[in-house]
């Protein structure tokens, strides 16, 4: 049966690069000369060992990831990341305070929230904890998100602080940061990448924790990578328990004590991971990849800048690279707009349910290609609506 030609703009799962799926597709029945498949073997074989290993060098050469930073194979998504930073990073501020803290533990947990992600973490955090200090939250100061607010105006916690969360690029809403949040040093900054890991370069030694969900950039659902800075692995053995104990499977110290082999991974998910890292590599890296996406972005934000229908709710100084969300005013006109983009093979392009609107998901696996397909559609339709 042949392949239907479509071009999938979907948020996640996502895109994976055609030449990845193909060489799973080789590898599906005898993976590496075993005679079976990746899925069938033992997580304790020497064959998933070296894949587990080569992953996580290849992950750390894309991201030029320092030699104090562990990367860790986690389960769960980005939601359940939402609560082990809680209770790993409280633990570590616990041990930073001195095992023979007379005051009351109350560290505040610090949250910039730009977006339904980020704006879902502390609610989370809030479910854990009862001192989560919301640092700013744009939609409350401006009724929907779309800008990220002057450093003047963001109420840190300073030193006190267990950390800084932030979610860089806010999937839904297509906010991306466009540089790193400066906070106190001596505090970790925590960072959900999960939509725009590996599509550009950044300095990992500014964080104390980055995690992504594998499902848009990564690869395929079921892993989620965490990497995590080792100072952050000590433990408060604190018998007093004024922190709440690590369920063992949100432990960032059991993962990592383990090479992420504490229970049985996620192997076929990491599998298609480490493939993605080798086709990414192949290209050049996180520079050359970084330049395509560029490339990709300024094209369709020039068609919607330059559109008398297409509007985009995102501020010009953080829209993201990675999703591109906009609107078209006119009644019935986004609807017509997406049954014609069906039509001719151009799939979930529907903005997420809780805005609406039309979003265009363009991560490392879509082509400039597929970009400039949409393109021409979107300027076929303003030429059609707009005389
Ligand atoms: N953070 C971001 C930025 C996301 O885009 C998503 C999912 N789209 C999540 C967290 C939640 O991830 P998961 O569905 O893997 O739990």
């Amino acid at each position: 049966m042949s392949t239907p030609n479509v071009w999938n703009f979907g948020p996640g799962p996502a895109k994976i690069p055609t030449s990845v799926l193909k060489r799973a597709q080789d590898e599906l029945l005898n993976y590496n000369n075993t005679g079976m498949s990746v899925m069938e073997l033992s997580h304790r074989s020497k064959e998933y060992e070296s894949l587990n290993n080569k992953a996580q060098r290849d992950l750390r050469t894309l991201l030029n990831i320092p030699n104090n930073y562990k990367i860790l194979f986690m389960q769960g998504g980005g939601h359940t990341q939402f609560s082990a930073i809680v209770y790993n990073l409280l633990s570590a501020k616990r041990h930073q305070l001195g095992e023979d803290l007379k005051e009351e533990f109350n560290p505040p947990l610090d949250y910039l929230i730009t977006g339904s992600w980020s704006s879902k973490a502390a609610e989370e955090a809030k479910k854990l904890y009862n001192n989560v200090n919301i640092v700013f939250d744009v939609k409350k100061l401006k009724g929907s998100y779309g800008s990220i607010p002057p450093k003047e105006e963001w109420k840190l916690s300073g030193s006190k602080a267990a950390y800084v969360y932030y979610c860089d690029n806010e999937t839904v809403n297509g906010v991306e940061f466009n540089h790193i949040p400066e906070i106190d040093p001596s505090v970790p900054l925590v960072c959900d990448m999960s939509s725009n890991i590996l599509s550009r370069r950044f300095d990992v030694s500014k964080f104390g924790i980055i995690y992504a969900g594998a499902q848009k950039n990564i690869g395929a659902a079921g892993l989620t990578v965490v990497i995590v800075r080792e100072d952050l692995l000590i433990r408060s053995n604190n018998k007093n328990s004024d922190i709440p104990a690590i369920p063992s499977m949100l432990d960032y110290k059991i993962m990592a004590d383990h090479n992420s082999l504490y229970n049985t991974p996620p192997m076929f998910s990491i599998y298609i991971s480490s493939l993605v890292f080798e086709w990414l590599l192949e290209l050049g890296g996180i520079e050359a990849i970084e330049k395509t996406n560029s490339t990709k972005a300024e094209r369709l934000y020039e068609v919607i800048n330059n559109s008398k229908i297409y509007k985009s709710p995102v501020e010009k100084s953080v829209r993201s690279r990675m999703n591109v969300p906009f609107r078209i005013e006119q009644e019935g006109l986004e609807s017509e707009f997406l049954k014609g983009s069906i039509e001719l093979g151009m799939l979930q392009l529907k903005g997420h349910r809780s805005v609406g609107g039309i979003r265009a998901s363009i991560y490392n696996a879509m082509t400039l290609e597929g970009v400039d397909f949409l393109i021409e559609y979107m300027k076929a339709f303003e030429r059609k609506h707009c005389q």
